[in-house]
């Protein structure tokens, strides 16, 4: 394998993660780790802090209307302490899915016990600002609108603009579950209004698992007194022992927090949101450019297609097996993640991480090396996936 200066292969033998978190990161983000802390040490403390304040920098508060609260977990306990806080108990959420990440706030409502009612778009149809109208107009009950910026399930990068403005006019509140894209994509309170966004460690901001956070409206988190419905996962806790103290709750993850920490470093190095957008857009589009000269089809318009992953429909041809394509891939050093379509096969290729455009030209080579060692002549998906892509397009 050739190397590139600035994003050498990870390690001998370590192979590329093409997933959405966990994903490939620096050396110097995983080098950060190789020290402990104590938790309730002035040191650790000011890591803490300082990664707070470089997050509520990245969303644009300039104004110091938001706070930015970390949890411990992975990106879904972060989701679900965010619903189970700054949704009452006696609120009702309009969520807008078209995939899993959708259908999973739905579950956490349910768990929570909070009353909710779902558009489904489905596996890849964007939510669009007039249908969030009509729901809004007809039930005037709805409190919160939950939104999922891009839908890593399909790789949709869903319209949050226009969805956030419709939100406003009719005087609700807007939470949206960012995990997959911030960091990478503009999400800008001076922009786009929302009361609260959530994201993890180990997405666009490339550090490793570990905690989420949540960017929340101050006034939205101060009057969340007592609605958790957990112990372990109550914001409004978290946030005001934080204020107090400087300290997490309970035991953070200080080593995941001290790459994270190296992590924004990189990112800001690399230009901030504006300049990691740059290179996962470059990643994207060198990535389907050579999987379409394969003869790949990606499942979405490029409209629609995320800078963060892609679907690809998986070859008609016979002679292509998901699970051996898998392992050959994995055998030229890149991890690849299945498809999560219902209705045809597919599998997805993902952008992020500390990878450039050369590494993913050399994984679309690494694809067509693997058809051939499979014998698949066409990468043509079934005709019966190209008719599911112009009904979408209709
Ligand atoms: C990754 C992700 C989550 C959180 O998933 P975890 O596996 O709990 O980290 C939530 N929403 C979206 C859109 C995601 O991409």
């Amino acid at each position: 394998m050739t190397q590139t200066a600035e994003f050498p292969t990870p390690r001998l033998g370590e192979p590329y993660l093409l997933t959405p978190g966990p994903l490939t990161t620096a050396y110097e983000v995983k080098e950060a780790m190789l020290r402990d802390w104590g938790s309730w040490d002035g040191d650790f403390r000011a890591m803490t802090a300082t990664i707070c304040r470089r997050l509520l920098a990245m969303a644009g508060d300039e104004a110091g209307d938001y706070v930015c609260v970390p949890m411990q977990g992975s990106g879904s306990f972060s989701v679900e302490a965010m619903l189970g806080t700054l949704v009452p108990r006696d609120g009702k959420v309009l969520v807008l899915a078209n995939g899993a990440y959708g259908l999973r706030a739905a579950e956490t409502l349910r768990y929570l016990g909070r009353d909710h009612v779902v558009i489904d778009k489905g596996d890849y149809l964007p939510p669009r600002g007039d249908e969030v109208a009509a729901a809004l107009a007809a039930d005037p009950g709805i409190t919160h609108v939950v939104a999922i910026h891009c839908e890593t399930s399909s790789g949709i990068l869903n319209p949050v603009e226009e969805i956030a403005e419709v939100v406003e006019a009719h005087g609700r509140k807007l939470l949206i579950d960012s995990m997959s894209a911030f960091g990478a994509v503009d999400l800008d309170v001076r922009r786009i209004r929302f009361e609260a966004l959530v994201s993890s460690a180990n997405k666009c901001i490339e550090g490793v698992p570990g905690f989420g956070f949540v960017i929340a409206r101050r006034t939205e988190i101060a009057a969340a007194k007592g609605n958790s419905h957990s112990l372990a996962l109550d914001l409004h806790a978290q946030w005001v022992y934080l204020e107090k103290t400087g300290q997490w709750r309970y035991t953070p993850p200080t080593h995941v927090v001290a790459a994270f920490l190296k992590a924004l470093d990189l990112h800001e190095a690399e230009g901030g949101v504006a300049g990691r957008g740059a290179r996962y857009r470059a990643n994207r589009d060198t990535l389907v450019a050579g999987m379409r000269a394969l003869g790949f089809e990606t499942l979405l318009d490029d409209r629609w297609l995320s800078p963060i992953i892609v679907t690809f429909f998986n070859p008609a041809d016979p002679a292509f097996d998901f699970a051996r394509f898998y392992d050959l891939m994995k055998e030229d050093g890149f991890i690849i993640y299945p498809g999560k379509l219902t209705v045809v096969d597919s599998f997805r290729l993902g952008c992020i991480g500390r990878m450039d455009a050369a590494v993913m030209r050399r994984a679309a080579d690494a694809a067509g090396r693997a058809l051939t060692r499979m014998g698949v002549a066409s990468a043509a998906p079934p005709a019966l996936a190209l008719e599911e892509r112009a009904r979408l397009a209709a």
